[in-house]
C-alpha cells in the first residue's frame, strides 16, 4: 500500500520547545499525506490516502507501545489502560480525512512559520488528533494508571458523510463518555439541528403579463447549502430584447452564522424585485422568493422563526439558486433550536411552499445534540476547563455541527480557545498554532484524568 515516497520530515523543528517539536514532527508527517476522500479500494473505503494516514498514525502509536486497531479502513483507535472490557471506555474522537486542496497548490507540503504549522488538515483535524495522542503519551509517561480504558478514535470520513462513525458504531464499542476535538473550548453541550432541503417552485400557471417587457431569465448562484453564497449571477432580457448579465456580490460565510455574511442570492433577488418595480413589471418567481425568503435569515417568512433558551434562534441560509423561466430551485440550510421537533418544522415549511404550488425535498438532516449542563460528561469537562483557564465559563451552544453528533455520549471540547484564530479550516493557508495546541494537550490530559475519575468502576 505504501509505495508513495515518505512524507517530508525535513523541516527544522529545533527552535521549538520540546513538547511542540514532538507534535510538529508527527503533524508534518500527517499533513504530507493527502488524505482526501477518493475512490474506494480494498481495505480503504474512503480511498488509499485516508488509509495511509491512519496506518501512519497507528504505526506510530504501536511503536510507542499502545494497543491499536484498524476498523476495516473506516476508522481506527489507539488505547491506553488495562485491556479489560469491564472497564468503562473513555474516548477522544478526531479524524484524519481532510477536505480537498482546492486551488491551494502547496496544501500537502507542511510549512513551519515560527510556532505555526501550515498545511491542509493542520487545524481540521490532524493537529487536534496529534494533541489528543500526546495527551495519552503524557498520561502514560507520568506513570498514571487509569481505571477506565482511554482511547483515541480516529475516523476517516468526517468531511463527507460521517460513514466512518456509523461503521465504528456497528463493529466496536460505544464510549461511556467521549469528547471530540474539532471545535472550541469550553465544552459545547448543545448543537442545533441541521436541516438541508430544496424548495422547488414551478412557473406553471403564473401570469406575468407582457412577454415583451423586462424579464429575469436566469439566476444562478451557490456551491453548497452550508455556504453563504458570495455572488449571484442574474441574466436579464430588456424590453428591447437585449440580454444583460450582472453579478451581485455578497459576503461569503458559513450557514451556521448567517449574521457574519451577506447572502448574495437574497441581495440579488431584492435588487431584481426593485428593478422590476421601477420598470412597472411583475415577475411571479421573484415575488415568490420575496414572499418566502426576502432578506431574512431567521426563517420568518417561512413561518419558522423562533428560538429556545438553550441554543438561541433558528437560522436559515439559501445556499444555491437555479432559476429560469420554468421555475426555480433553492437549496437551503437551516439550523434549528435543540428542543424543537423536525416534523413540526418541515410541516410549516411545506405548508408555506405549497401555497405557491411548490414542493420541498429533504436532502440531509442531523438531529440536534443536547446534554444538560449537569450531565456528568458536561459537568466534568466544564470543571476541567474552568480549572485550566481560571475562568468561570459556562457550557456553550452552537449552530455548527461537530463530529460529536456521530457517536453517543459525546460532546465537542476544544481545541481552540475563545478569541483565538480558528486556523482557517477548509481554507487556503489552513494553519495551527503549536503553542495553542500544546495548551490544548494539557487540557486533554486533565480531561482524560477527570473523566476517568467520574466514570470509574463503581
Ligand atoms: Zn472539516
Amino acid at each position: 500500500m505504501t509505495t508513495k515516497p515518505e512524507p517530508n520530515t525535513q523541516l527544522n523543528f529545533d527552535a521549538l520547545p520540546t513538547r511542540e517539536a514532538e507534535m510538529a514532527r508527527l503533524l508534518a508527517r500527517q499533513i504530507a499525506i493527502p488524505s482526501t476522500k477518493s475512490a474506494p479500494a480494498p481495505g480503504a473505503p474512503y480511498g488509499t490516502e485516508t488509509l495511509r494516514a491512519l496506518e501512519d498514525f497507528l504505526a506510530r502509536a504501536a511503536a510507542d507501545g499502545f494497543r491499536v486497531k484498524n476498523l476495516d479502513g473506516h476508522a481506527g483507535w489507539i488505547e491506553f489502560g488495562e485491556d479489560d472490557p469491564e472497564r468503562p471506555l473513555i474516548a477522544a474522537v478526531c479524524h484524519l480525512d481532510v477536505v480537498p486542496a482546492g486551488d491551494w497548490a502547496d496544501a500537502f507540503t507542511p510549512v513551519l512559520d515560527g510556532s505555526v504549522m501550515i498545511g491542509r488538515g493542520s487545524s481540521d483535524d490532524k493537529g487536534p488528533a496529534v494533541a489528543c495522542y500526546y495527551a495519552l503519551c503524557d498520561l502514560r509517561d507520568s506513570g498514571y494508571r487509569p481505571d477506565c480504558r482511554l482511547r483515541l478514535i480516529l475516523g476517516l470520513d468526517e468531511e463527507s458523510g460521517m460513514q466512518c462513525m456509523a461503521h465504528y458504531s456497528a463493529v466496536d464499542e460505544a464510549p461511556a463518555a467521549a469528547f471530540t476535538a474539532d471545535a472550541g473550548f469550553p465544552v459545547i453541550h448543545a448543537e442545533k439541528g441541521i436541516l438541508q432541503f430544496q424548495i422547488y417552485i414551478p412557473a406553471v400557471g403564473m401570469d406575468d403579463g407582457d412577454e415583451a417587457g423586462l424579464r429575469l431569465m436566469r439566476a444562478i448562484a451557490g456551491t453548497r447549502p452550508n455556504v453563504i453564497p458570495g455572488s449571484c449571477r442574474l441574466l436579464w432580457q430588456t424590453a428591447d430584447g437585449a440580454v444583460e448579465s450582472s453579478d451581485i456580490e455578497g459576503v461569503q460565510g458559513h450557514a451556521a452564522a448567517p449574521e457574519q455574511g451577506r447572502n448574495a442570492i437574497s441581495l440579488a433577488m431584492d435588487q431584481a424585485a426593485r428593478r422590476l418595480a421601477d420598470a412597472g413589471q411583475t415577475d411571479s418567481l421573484v415575488a415568490v422568493y420575496q414572499d418566502l425568503i426576502a432578506l431574512e435569515t431567521d426563517g420568518g417568512r417561512l413561518g419558522i422563526a423562533g428560538s429556545d433558551e438553550v441554543s438561541g434562534p433558528l437560522t436559515l441560509n439559501v445556499g444555491l439558486i437555479d432559476l429560469d423561466r420554468s421555475g426555480f430551485t433553492l437549496t437551503c440550510d437551516i439550523r434549528y433550536p435543540v428542543t424543537w421537533q423536525l416534523d413540526d418544522l418541515l410541516a410549516k415549511i411545506s405548508g408555506r411552499v405549497s401555497e405557491h404550488g411548490g414542493q420541498v425535498r429533504v436532502i440531509h438532516q442531523s438531529e440536534p445534540l443536547y446534554l444538560p449542563k449537569d450531565h456528568p460528561l458536561v459537568a466534568t469537562l466544564t470543571d476541567v476547563y474552568r480549572a485550566a483557564s481560571g475562568e468561570n465559563t459556562e457550557p456553550q451552544a452552537m449552530g455548527g455541527g461537530t463530529y460529536a453528533r456521530s457517536l453517543p455520549n459525546t460532546v465537542a471540547f476544544g481545541p481552540s480557545f475563545p478569541g483565538d484564530d480558528d486556523g482557517g479550516a477548509h481554507q487556503t493557508g489552513e494553519s495551527v498554532n503549536l503553542s495553542q495546541l500544546s495548551r490544548a494537550r494539557q487540557i486533554y490530559v486533565a480531561a482524560f484524568r477527570a473523566l476517568d475519575r467520574t466514570y470509574r468502576r463503581k
